[in-house]
């Protein structure tokens, strides 16, 4: 039986099981942090190519099966709990051997966004990430500036990644059958963050404050929210910043938000 709530929908399709660790471009000896392995076949498919592969699931009826499954693989590990409540330094010293790793996933994706936040936030040497998770959300990652995608969702990624799209994936490939198209997205973790050299809690403050209400205007959203500024001295800072103030957030590439973070919360 299937925990809908747990977002258990299984890859079915070996074909695309294949083409997921394809584009994730693991190799012999690579470390892998899995979430929601399911039954395995992820997990098996990345331990066959050699990886050293951890999984992390969530539902105890599936450990003995996973146990069984991957019983022949030296260096496939499963790790019982919840994903967002885990000590990931803990478990990337104890099971990933302290060495940078890669995420491979067929995500739940009731819980997609806080999964991928958690880990670019852990400050762990991350190489990359290669998911499995619905299609509009993956949309929104990949987006650039402008179109209707665009959003907090793609700045939070793009600061750490370059997102690539690599395929869809029809709800034909699960079971049981989600109710909304699929699709792999590949995100790399970039050496340096593409909007320069900025202090990451204010970038993400402002970033929030920028993206507060939809249809506002970057200025009107700037005021409403709490940097202490008259609504004058905001425009100024905008300005400042070579931006027009009934510009939207929507508009703003990272180097814009780079500015601004530089702007409102003084220099770095
Ligand atoms: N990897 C398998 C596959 O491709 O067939 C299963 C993918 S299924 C979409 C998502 C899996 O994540 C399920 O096995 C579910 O039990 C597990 N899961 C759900 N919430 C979780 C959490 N908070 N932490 C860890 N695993 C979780």
């Amino acid at each position: 039986s299937f925990t809908k709530s747990l977002g258990q929908n299984f890859l079915i399709d070996e074909n695309i099981l294949q083409k997921i660790v394809d584009a994730s471009a693991i190799g012999p000896g690579d470390r892998v942090l899995e979430v929601g392995p399911g039954i395995g076949v992820l997990t098996q498919a990345m331990a066959q190519r050699g990886a050293f592969v951890t999984a992390v699931e969530i539902d105890r009826r599936l450990i003995p099966i996973l146990s069984d499954t991957l019983a022949g693989y030296d260096h496939a590990s499963v790790v019982q709990g919840d994903i967002l409540k885990v000590d990931l330094p803990a478990l990337w010293q104890e099971h990933l051997e302290g060495q940078p790793f890669s995420v491979v996933a067929n995500l739940p994706y009731y819980i997609t966004s806080p999964v991928i936040m958690a880990i670019l936030q852990s400050g762990l040497p991350l190489q990359s990430m290669t998911l499995m998770i619905q299609k509009e959300v993956a949309d929104r990652m990949s987006a650039a500036p402008g179109g209707n995608d665009y959003g907090l969702l793609s700045v939070a990624v793009q600061f750490y990644c370059r997102a690539e799209l690599q395929f869809m994936v029809p709800p034909s490939a699960f079971m049981p059958r989600p109710k909304v198209g699929s699709a792999v997205i590949t995100l790399t973790k970039l050496p340096e963050c593409p909007a320069g050299p900025v202090d990451e809690d204010a970038f993400f403050h402002l970033v929030r404050a920028a993206f507060a209400m939809r249809r506002k205007t970057l200025h009107n959203n700037l005021a409403a929210s709490n940097f202490g500024l008259s609504r004058d001295q905001v425009r100024e800072k905008i300005e400042a910043c070579g931006l027009s103030p009934a510009v939207r957030a929507e508009a703003l590439s990272l180097q814009d938000f780079a500015r601004l973070t530089r702007a409102f919360y003084g220099a770095d």
